[in-house]
């Protein structure tokens, strides 16, 4: 979940945390994404001047809501290149867990960002989704990360290839496992054009057959959007036969029925 430091979500990690406990829940987590490599990379990032202060949010949900346990943790952008950068943040705090997360197929084109879909228009599908999935198995095979995020992104704005990409989901669900990286189901997907979770029910079913191991996310950008669909995640997840969830406490896991 994310703060207003990234500058496209709204609302403190204390009323996020207030919503949680209003659902029902006893543990959430806040991932915001992380500062880049250069504070002009983009606008949708904290600043690196920002990385305490957000530390700071997330201790006062805490201290707020004592009876929920709320983990602190980064969406963190992989880019070919930016593994020193990755591992200098992961030095900073006692982060829970790093989400892994691909937007980025080139330094310039964030290929989820709604300013650029003209972007997609120029393009073969299928040339994007194998770029994407490329830079996401790299992402699995770093050791950099615990979760890999949403992982397929690419079909957020409905620029589906022609061609089957079985091959491009296996190459890197094989990586994950191998790696031991879980992968997330991720309902902010049924907010997007693509109006269904991340990933396809195909992957899900994939990562269940191959061991892949698996955590929930609703990617709140609002406190109204906690725990969002989480009983339709958790029904996808246990018809592609997953029993179990990850649970990430100073990025280690243990094991959750579901
Ligand atoms: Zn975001
Ligand atoms: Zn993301």
């Amino acid at each position: 979940m994310h703060t207003p430091l990234c500058r496209h979500a709204v609302g403190e990690p204390t009323d996020y945390a207030a919503q949680a406990v209003k659902l029902g829940f006893t543990e959430i987590g806040f991932s915001d994404h992380n500062p880049m490599i250069r504070d002009d990379y983009d606008d949708w990032h904290m600043r690196q001047d920002e990385l305490d202060e957000y530390v700071e949010k997330v201790r006062k949900a805490q201290k707020d809501h004592p009876g929920l346990t709320i983990k602190l943790a980064l969406e963190v952008d992989y880019l070919p290149g930016h593994e020193p950068w990755i591992r200098d943040l992961a030095a900073r705090h006692p982060w829970d867990y790093f989400i892994g997360s691909v937007h980025y197929v080139s330094d310039a084109w964030d290929l989820d960002n709604p300013k650029k879909i003209s972007e997609w228009k120029k393009r073969d599908p299928l040339e994007v989704w194998t770029a994407y999935f490329e830079r996401l198995t790299r992402a699995a095979e770093s050791g950099l990360f615990e979760i890999i995020g949403h992982a397929d992104l690419p079909k957020k704005f409905c620029f589906y290839p022609q061609t089957d990409c079985t091959p491009l989901f296996d190459r890197f669900l094989a990586a994950a496992r191998q790696h031991d990286v879980a992968i997330e189901i991720n309902t902010a997907g049924l907010r997007k054009d693509c109006k269904e979770m991340y990933p396809s029910r195909q992957i899900v079913q994939m990562a269940a057959q191959r061991g892949v191991a698996l955590t929930f996310a609703s990617d709140a950008h609002a406190p109204g959007e906690v725990g969002m669909n989480f009983a339709e995640a958790v029904e996808l997840a246990r018809s592609a036969g997953y029993t179990h969830r990850r649970r990430f406490t100073q990025r280690k896991y243990d094991l959750l029925k579901l």
